[in-house]
């Protein structure tokens, strides 16, 4: 596919090639976009803006409708385009554009909603005699980069929100997963948007993202993608705005009361949907002594229920990682771990991408499979005894993007929600549950700022004060 520059689809001489996870075949190319590339971009968004500025809310709102029902009309061939350059099973790519669905129609809802307010200047000794109020006005250039587990719909919470508030948005999506998001391009520019405010741009993330990242004349970086490559981020961007979605190596605690029943299967799939590679993936569970057993045992039974292969079978439930050297690295984690006193009750097996969903009990506390995040199809099953221990176990991690609980006792869930240092608690669920109206986003390094298009309006948008003077 070509990518979008300037209002045209144009190539480049040297290209990417996109591959399935699965079987590693080539499934398109796209243009190996560079640094020009990327000042092209900035140059077109700026005249974009001028364009987006004539835009009424009403026709942002009617914009960003329009494409989502673009999206509804297209949305089996691109849930097959991101099952097959993610490697995510096709349910799981069905539902991730029904998600989109959902962030796009929210964001033109807000479009509508964007407003300020009166300002009391007469509460102020010296105010007497002026009246005004507030409004929120649009950033101007606004640079997207976004990770390969959900090109998509993370994209999108970039893209309509942006729109919504009348930015101009360049996405340059990750080189691994970038077809879809080009399929996005089509979209948006069917449903009307001005051919300069959005832009995708492929490209190495060092080269193109970088230029995008350093520009001065870009007004916000809103990232998604791993802390490393976050923090480098906030090093480049300068005197810009950033939004930083990040990851994590989230937890649930299990207490004695829990529901069980309720508890199982959301915290299997949650350790295993997308093969791990969800930021918000179950990776750690503390289980309180008295029913760890009982627990671990039905765990590793239906852990090794789930089918493994190909993703784009109706039947599988757990698909390949993005490439080998990552279930290679996961697998290597594990054999640390082990070698550290953990056990290994199932999985862990390699094939290719693919790994076999793997349980692993007593995982010492300084191996990375517990500091860090493990992005793939593992989980860290570990007893506690106090409920204080539970809570500390929790915080022991540089991250804190969600966190889960589950328990009948209204104390206990009170006392997570206020005690774990995380940007979400989910009482009775995983930590990785998510609807798009949520505010989304981490404590700690799991992030700064939040999405959600209510929200990430706001991170988009600056106060402009009026004041009249009536005296
Ligand atoms: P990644 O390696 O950090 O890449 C993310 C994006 O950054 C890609 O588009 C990449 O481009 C680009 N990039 C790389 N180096 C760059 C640089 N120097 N300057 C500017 N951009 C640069 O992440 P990933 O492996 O795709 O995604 C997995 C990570 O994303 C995990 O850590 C996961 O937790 C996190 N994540 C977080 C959330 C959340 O909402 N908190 C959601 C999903 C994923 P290239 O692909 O060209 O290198």
């Amino acid at each position: 596919m070509k990518m979008l520059l300037g209002g045209e689809w144009v190539e480049r001489r040297e290209v990417i090639e996109v591959r399935n996870p699965y079987d590693n075949s080539v499934i398109d190319t796209v243009p190996k976009g560079n640094r020009e590339d990327a000042l092209k971009a900035i140059e077109a968004a700026l005249q974009g803006f001028q364009e987006m500025k004539k835009l009424t809310a009403y026709e942002r709102y009617t914009i960003l409708s329009k494409a989502a029902q673009i999206l509804e009309s297209r949305k089996e061939e691109m849930a097959q385009m991101v099952s097959k350059e993610v490697g995510k099973t096709i349910k799981e790519a069905r539902g991730e554009i029904a998600r989109a669905i959902q962030t796009l129609t929210l964001s033109a809802e807000e479009a509508k909603r964007l407003a300020g307010e009166g300002v009391r200047f007469d509460g102020a000794p010296t105010g007497g005699g002026k009246v005004g109020l507030y409004m929120r006005v649009p950033l101007g250039v606004i640079v997207a980069i976004t990770p390969f587990n959900f090109p998509v719909n993370l994209a999108m919470h970039k893209i309509a929100p942006a729109l919504a508030a009348g930015n101009c948005v360049i996405l340059k999506p990750a080189s691994a997963t970038p077809v879809a998001d080009l399929l996005l391009g089509e979209i948006f520019l069917e449903a009307g948007v001005p051919p300069l405010a959005f832009q995708v741009v492929t490209g190495p993330g060092s080269e193109v993202g970088d230029t995008l990242v350093e520009d001065e004349r870009v007004k916000m970086v809103t990232f998604t993608g791993s802390r490393d490559v976050g923090k480098t981020i906030m090093k480049k961007k300068g005197y810009k705005r950033a939004t930083m979605e990040l990851g994590s190596n989230s937890a649930v605690i299990v207490c004695e009361d829990a529901q069980l029943e309720k508890a199982f299967p959301r915290v299997v799939l949650a350790a295993y949907a997308l093969a791990g590679q969800v930021c918000i993936s179950v990776q750690r569970i503390f289980v309180h002594e008295s029913i760890f057993d009982t627990f671990v045992e039905r765990y590793v039974e239906e852990s090794k229920a789930l089918k493994v292969g190909n993703q784009l079978l109706e039947e599988t439930q757990v698909g390949p990682m993005i490439e080998p050297k990552e279930s290679q690295r996961v697998k290597d984690w594990i054999d640390e771990a082990v070698a550290a006193g953990a056990k290994l009750l199932c999985g862990g097996e390699i094939d290719g991408a693919l790994m076999t969903p793997a349980v692993v009990t007593h995982c010492p506390r300084n191996v990375r499979l517990f500091t860090a995040e493990a992005f793939g199809p593992v989980v860290i099953i570990n007893p506690f005894s106090t409920f204080e221990e539970a809570i500390e176990l929790v915080n022991d991690s540089v991250y804190g993007l969600q966190a889960g609980i589950y328990t009948r006792d209204l104390y206990k869930a009170w006392e997570a929600a206020k005690e774990v240092e995380a940007g979400g608690i989910i009482i009775n669920d995983v930590p990785t549950f998510r609807v798009d109206l949520m505010p989304y986003g981490g404590m700690k390094e799991s992030g700064i700022g939040r999405e959600g298009p209510h929200y990430a309006i706001e991170e988009m948008t600056e106060i402009k004060l009026i004041c009249f003077d009536v005296n």
